[in-house]
C-alpha cells in the first residue's frame, strides 16, 4: 500500500513550498488509504536546530498534517548508512578512495578551466587499495554505470533521462566515516519502506544519483513525482522579498491553516475550476496526474480573498478564541466582560474581515477601555450640534428597550421624533462609540456594549 513521507531539513523556517509539498504527500496518500511519515533530515549537524525541528512539528500540526508515526530523525541511523556502505564495499559496488584533498581540488579547477561540472575520475575505481598513501584517511564511493542511461518515469516531469556518462562515482561515507545525504536518503526510504517520493523539483538531478544506491542494492525503486517549486509574482523563486513565506509567519498574519492548504493545493493543482476546496474534497480528488509541470506564482491577494471565504465559514467561538488572543497581545484587553461583547459582534465582524489580524483590529473598538481614540473623519462628525444630540439622546437610553431586535426601531423612532435623518443619528453615535466612522450595524454595537457602557463612552465623547 501506499506510503509516502516528508522529509524536511531542520535548519530554518517551515518554508510554504515545503508545506505544500507535506500537503501533497498526505493527501496522496490519504487518497490511496495509505500512510504519511516524517523524517527530520537532520544529518548536517553544525546547521540543524532543535528549534527548527519544534518549528517543522509545530507548522505541520497547525495545518493538520500530522505524520502517522513518530518522526524518524536521520542522524539516529547513521550506523545503518555506513553499514550499508560496507555491504556495498563488501561486495565489489563501492570502492575506498584515497584521493588527498590537493588532488581532489586539482580536479575541480581542471573541470572549472575546461567550463563543466567537476567530476570524480575514478581513479581508485579499480587501483589496489595496497597502494594506498600513508594517512590519508579514504571515502567511500559507489561505482556509478558508466554506460547506457538512467531514465526516471517521474509522475509528474514524465520520462526524464540522463547519460550515465554524466554522472560520475559519488561519496557515499566521508573519510571521515559519516554518510552523505544522498546516500542516507535512499537507505532511509528503503528501510522506511516508501512507495512514492513526492518532493520539490530541485531534487530532480539528485534522484539519478540516489537511483544507483537502489540499483547497487538490488532494492526496489520507489515512484517519484516533483512538483514544481513556488514562484513570486515576478517569476523568481519565492523569497522573503516576495512577503510572507513561512508558514508561522502566515499563521501570525492571522490566515487560517485550512484556507492555506487549499491555497497551496490550488497552487500547481487543479480539478476543473474549483476554488474552495476542503480538506475531505481535496482527499477524494487528489491524484499526481493533476499537478501542473510549470512553476506557480504565489499571489497573495488570492490567498486572502480565499481566506476570507473559510473565515465566514468558520465556527465563532473558534475565532472569538482566536481574535481575544490576538487583542491580549495587543494590550487592549479590558475588563473581564469584553469577549460577551466581541462574541455577539462576530456574526456581524466576520462578514467583512478577511484575516484573523483584520478580525481582531475590527473588534478592537469592543474591548478596550471606553472608546478607541477618535479616527480623524470619525471626529469631523462630532460637530457642536451633533454632541448636542448626542447628550440629548442619552437621556433617552435609559427608556430604551435593551433587545438589539428593537434598539434598530428605538433609534429610528428617535430620530423621527427629532426630526432627523437616521444617518444623522447613527453616524455620530457611531463615531462616539467606537471612534471610527466603520463598524458593525448600529443596533448590534449598541447591544453588544451594553447600556451602561454606552452611556459612559457617550459622556466621554460629549464631555
Ligand atoms: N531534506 C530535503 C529538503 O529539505 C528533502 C529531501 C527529499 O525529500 O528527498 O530539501
Amino acid at each position: 500500500s501506499v506510503r509516502t513521507r516528508f522529509a524536511p531539513s531542520p535548519t530554518g523556517l517551515l518554508h510554504i513550498g515545503g508545506a505544500r509539498t507535506a500537503l501533497f504527500n498526505y493527501l496522496f496518500s490519504r487518497h490511496h488509504g495509505g500512510e504519511f511519515l516524517l523524517r527530520i533530515e537532520d544529518t548536517d549537524r553544525a546547521r540543524s536546530t532543535e528549534e527548527a525541528t519544534r518549528v517543522i512539528l509545530d507548522g505541520l500540526a497547525w495545518l493538520g498534517l500530522d505524520a502517522d508515526q513518530p518522526p524518524v530523525f536521520q542522524s539516529t541511523r547513521e550506523a545503518r548508512h555506513v553499514e550499508v556502505a560496507e555491504e556495498l564495499l563488501a561486495k565489489g559496488l563501492a570502492y575506498r578512495d584515497y584521493c588527498t584533498a590537493e588532488e581532489l581540488a586539482a580536479m575541480r579547477e581542471q573541470a572549472a578551466k575546461e567550463g563543466r561540472p567537476p567530476r570524480y575520475d575514478g581513479r581508485w575505481r579499480d587501483r589496489d587499495p595496497s597502494e594506498a598513501p600513508a594517512g590519508v584517511k579514504p571515502s567511500i564511493r559507489i561505482k556509478a554505470p558508466r554506460d547506457g542511461e538512467t531514465v526516471v518515469h517521474d509522475l509528474v516531469q514524465g520520462e526524464v533521462r540522463v547519460r550515465n556518462s554524466e554522472l560520475d562515482d559519488m561519496i557515499i561515507l566521508r573519510s571521515d566515516g559519516t554518510p552523505t545525504y544522498l546516500h542516507a536518503v535512499v537507505v532511509d526510504d528503503h528501510d522506511m519502506g516508501i512507495t512514492h517520493v513526492i518532493r520539490g523539483d530541485d531534487h530532480l538531478t539528485n534522484t539519478f544519483r540516489q537511483i544507483m544506491v537502489y540499483e547497487a542494492m538490488g532494492w526496489e525503486r520507489p515512484a517519484f513525482a516533483h512538483i514544481p517549486l513556488i514562484h513570486g509574482a515576478d517569476g523568481a523563486k519565492l523569497s522573503k522579498r516576495h512577503g510572507a513565506v513561512s508558514v508561522l509567519e502566515f499563521r501570525e498574519q492571522g490566515f487560517l491553516p485550512e484556507a492555506l492548504c487549499n491555497y497551496l493545493l490550488r497552487l500547481g493543482w487543479g480539478h476543473g475550476d474549483e476554488e474552495v476546496v476542503p480538506r475531505e474534497r481535496a482527499i477524494q480528488l487528489f491524484d499526481l496526474k493533476d499537478v501542473g509541470r510549470a512553476a506557480s506564482r504565489m499571489d497573495y491577494a488570492k490567498l486572502t480573498h480565499l481566506n476570507g471565504i473559510y473565515l465566514r465559514q468558520a465556527d465563532n467561538d473558534r475565532l472569538l478564541a482566536e481574535v481575544m488572543e490576538r487583542l491580549a497581545k495587543r494590550g487592549l484587553l479590558f475588563g473581564t466582560d469584553t469577549a460577551e461583547r466581541v462574541k455577539l459582534l462576530m456574526p456581524a465582524l466576520k462578514e467583512r474581515a478577511r484575516t484573523l489580524e483584520e478580525l481582531a483590529g475590527s473588534a478592537a473598538f469592543a474591548v478596550t477601555d471606553g472608546a478607541p481614540p477618535l479616527e480623524a473623519k470619525a471626529q469631523a462628525l462630532l460637530t457642536p450640534e451633533a454632541k448636542a444630540m448626542l447628550r440629548d439622546l442619552v437621556d433617552f437610553l435609559g427608556n430604551a428597550p435593551w433587545e438589539q431586535s428593537d434598539l434598530d426601531h428605538w433609534l429610528r423612532d428617535y430620530a423621527e421624533v427629532k426630526g432627523l435623518k437616521l444617518g444623522a443619528v447613527a453616524q455620530p453615535l457611531r463615531a462616539a462609540l467606537t471612534g471610527s466612522t466603520q463598524s458593525p450595524p448600529i443596533d448590534a454595537v449598541l447591544y453588544a456594549l451594553g447600556r451602561s457602557e454606552v452611556t459612559l463612552r457617550l459622556l466621554a465623547a460629549v464631555g
